[in-house]
């Protein structure tokens, strides 16, 4: 069993970028700490660990060191500097860079997940850099992981990774966390379907995946299940043999740094200095990176309106505009400053005179302290991303306020809306949103503000940073513990021989087998899941031991299960137990029934199959049946949701069962079940040697009648009575063939 307790564990920590930047001066490799709510965030969590465990904490992080480097002398050389760091490089040459990071990163993942999908450029050599990229990562990770560590990676840098990752390691626990928003399906499917299939499967493979907010987290579910035909229930997805989770976990801040800061003799003298040029106004506060994604010109524009319809406040108030440099060399970028350029300039000119500045612009990054110091010392905060996974700069503003004055406007479009209901949210895409927002933040009583503030402060520092890394890595250990619970009840080496050996003891041994789904996978329609050859030559060996009684006990008609089987010597049980066929080849009812039930509940299946393409009625002789199989793969179990809802109702006074089984609705006459049919076998002498297998939930009545020394084995992983676990129907069969193999020797 692995340690559950993460301080004892190696964090093997992955993102795009390490949490230092490596430059070249003259000749000589520099490291400078890297910007950015990821390595900030991360580093405030491993200090954490190591101040709850008193030692320190073992982590690596690998990533790319911001630099190229060709010569393999310099680049070992940078290796071994780093891992004094506890950093692994992944080196990339420029055309991974241009065509990973620059091309699949920025121009169809950033744009299409932030719900710009005009500006995706579908170029295949981009997504074959992302493919190859993701594996000079997973080669990096092989050479230095080790079976104890803890798997974290970060962002839509690397979301094949998981995959990746998981086939060189199956039993380590990965973890993956989206730092941008995860989007609706319409817009995720525009991405080609061998790509979309693939990210999906790369974070499917992840045992934890991770959103910042419950929104995302649904549209990322909604597009495995649209995609990928998996359902999920409360967040849990069975994919194979493995139950992975989805869940938000609001990325928070360092709550207590910010507030350290304030009041920090550095961030003092920031303050005075700023403050000298602003005496008097009111100060608006905007920062962020240069990116379309935040709003920047829509927030001009709402300054520019609120200016010209409020004179009153024009000389009273000042925008202080800090744009941070980001991308740069990217042409869109490029422009997109420029165009904010001129609309200052022009906003500046139209409303300005010698004495005032209506908005103070500077594109630059800004000191730590600088950035507290404006913080601290800004009236309201001005934040109108159009799309934003979370935008911390909202919450870093909120912690900065010790006196709890202030007033956050935030847009709605960004994920820390979710958690900062009190701050004043405005659609970024109305000019009259924000003109309307900033007069009613100027003119806001100071106690409302502080009620205000208070609400969310008190937020932000219960869910900090270090909580949310922490309950993110607590999650992925707890998803790996019921892995293992599950792992425990699969019909491993150990159990297969011991089932081998009580078989080949056994005078007399009963085969309980279903069929479709067990013998067979499934198909659109129940006429095409026929039996295979090598599935009847199994069955043909089994049955021709006079040891052996194979029974089939299907939901099958006589008919269909006479048609394939007939000739061998199997014994059938048709209609889950409505008919079975004798020694003597006869078919016969154990029990008398009515099927005077069904001309009255047909016309309702017929309804649902109209309604939903692709669904159908199936009649039996004692049962109806809707399947959905083929259907839209949502709508399919709403509708069986209202059809059981209305057939219980419509049913009530008759002898009939309803069951909801693998994408079937069935409705059969009372009394019949493959438990009593169970029963009845087993109430034949001399059974040694019981083996029941089935994938349904018509097989749960079977493997609940059977004594605790019968080997149960459910196919695909779900809850369930049986004792053990098979993958698929494959697996059966090869169970199957070795039963067979014994019985003749
Ligand atoms: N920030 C920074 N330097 C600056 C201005 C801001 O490092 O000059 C930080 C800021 O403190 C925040 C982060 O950049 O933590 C921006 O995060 P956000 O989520 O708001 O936007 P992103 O840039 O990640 O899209």
């Amino acid at each position: 069993m692995l340690a559950r307790n993460p301080s004892t564990r190696r964090l093997l920590i992955v993102s795009n970028r390490l949490p230092v930047t490596v430059v070249e001066k003259e000749g000589n490799l520099k490291f400078r700490r890297s910007a950015g709510g990821l390595a900030s965030g991360i580093n405030a969590y491993l200090d954490s660990l190591k101040k709850a465990s008193g030692t320190t904490t073992d982590y690596v992080w690998v990533g790319w060191p911001g630099i190229t480097i060709d010569d393999p002398v310099l680049r070992d050389d940078l290796r071994s500097r780093l891992s004094k760091d506890h950093t692994y490089p992944v080196f990339l040459d420029e055309e991974d860079v241009d065509n990973f990071y620059h091309g699949f990163c920025n121009e169809i993942i950033w744009p299409l997940f932030h719900y710009f999908p005009s500006y995706g450029v579908y170029n295949k050599e981009y997504w074959l850099s992302y493919k190859k990229v993701n594996e000079l990562f997973r080669d990096v990770i092989t050479d230095i992981m080790q079976p104890d560590d803890i798997v974290w990676i970060h962002d839509y840098h690397l979301m094949l990774l998981p995959r990746l990752v998981r086939e060189a390691a199956p039993n380590i626990p990965i973890g993956f966390f989206l730092h941008t928003p995860f989007p609706s399906y319409e817009i995720f499917r525009l991405l080609p379907s061998k790509w979309r299939k693939e990210i999906l499967e790369g974070l499917l493979s992840a045992d934890l995946s991770g959103y910042h907010t419950h929104g995302y987290t649904q549209y990322f579910l909604r597009c495995v299940l649209r995609i990928l035909g998996y359902n999920h229930h409360m967040g849990q997805i069975i994919v194979r043999d493995r139950i992975v989770k989805a869940r938000a976990f609001p990325l928070g801040i360092d709550f207590q740094r910010f507030r350290d800061t304030i009041n920090d003799p550095r961030t003092k003298k920031k303050r005075d200095e700023f403050q000298k040029e602003l005496t008097g106004l009111k100060i608006v506060l905007s920062v962020d990176r240069l990116d379309y994604t935040k709003g920047i010109i829509n927030r001009l524009q709402g300054y520019e309106l609120f200016l010209k319809e409020n004179p009153e406040w024009r000389e009273n108030v000042t925008l202080l505009l800090i744009v941070v440099p980001s991308r740069t060399g990217v042409e869109q970028y490029a422009q997109m400053k420029k165009q904010i350029e001129e609309v200052v300039g022009r906003l500046n000119g139209r409303f300005g005179n010698i004495g005032w500045t209506p908005i103070m612009y500077q594109y630059r990054s800004l000191s730590f302290h600088s950035l507290v110091a404006l913080y601290s010392m800004s009236d309201v905060a001005l934040v109108t991303p159009l799309r934003d996974g979370m935008n911390l700069v909202a919450k870093e503003y909120v912690a900065s306020r010790r006196d709890q004055t202030g007033v956050l406007i935030l847009s709605e479009m960004a994920g820390a809306s979710k958690e900062l209901g009190e701050a004043i949210l405005i659609n970024p895409n109305s000019e009259e949103e924000i003109a309307d927002a900033i007069k009613q933040a100027l003119i806001m009583p100071e106690e409302a503000q502080k009620t205000r503030n208070r609400a969310m402060q008190r937020r932000l520092q219960r869910y900090d940073v270090v909580r949310w890394a922490e309950d993110f890595i607590n999650e992925l250990l707890a998803t790996k513990e019921s892995q293992m619970d599950l792992i425990a009840k699969i019909l491993d080496a150990r159990a297969r021989n011991q089932l081998l050996e009580d078989f080949k003891k056994a005078r007399k041994r009963l085969l309980l087998l279903d069929y479709d789904g067990t013998l067979v996978p499934f198909a659109r329609t129940p006429e095409e899941a026929i039996p295979a050859e090598r599935l009847l030559a199994i069955l043909k060996r089994l049955a021709a031991s006079p040891q052996n009684e194979v029974v089939l006990i299907s939901g099958r008609d006589r008919k269909t299960l006479e048609n394939w089987f007939g000739p061998l010597q199997v014994r059938l049980v048709a209609e889950h137990g409505a008919w079975m066929k004798g020694e003597d080849g006869e078919w016969y009812m154990p029990r008398p029934l009515s099927a005077e039930w069904k001309p009255g509940v047909r016309p309702l299946l017929d309804m649902y199959a109209d309604r939903l393409p692709r669904s159908f009625v199936e009649e039996k002789q004692f049962s109806l049946v809707w399947h959905y199989r083929a259907a839209d793969p949502e709508l399919g179990p709403a509708r069986a949701k209202e059809l059981v809802d209305s057939l219980v109702d419509f049913t009530a006074n008759i002898d009939v069962q309803i069951l909801q089984g693998n994408k079937v609705v069935e409705v059969r006459s009372g009394g019949v079940d493959k438990g009593s049919t169970a029963l009845y076998w087993l109430s034949q002498e001399g059974f040694a040697f019981i083996f029941a297998v089935g994938d349904d939930w018509t097989d749960e009545d079977l493997f609940e009648v059977l004594p605790g020394t019968a080997y149960s084995i459910k196919v695909g992983i779900s809850r369930s009575r049986a004792r053990f676990y098979l993958n698929d129907y494959r697996q059966v069969l090869q169970l199957l063939k070795q039963l067979a193999e014994l019985s003749e020797v």
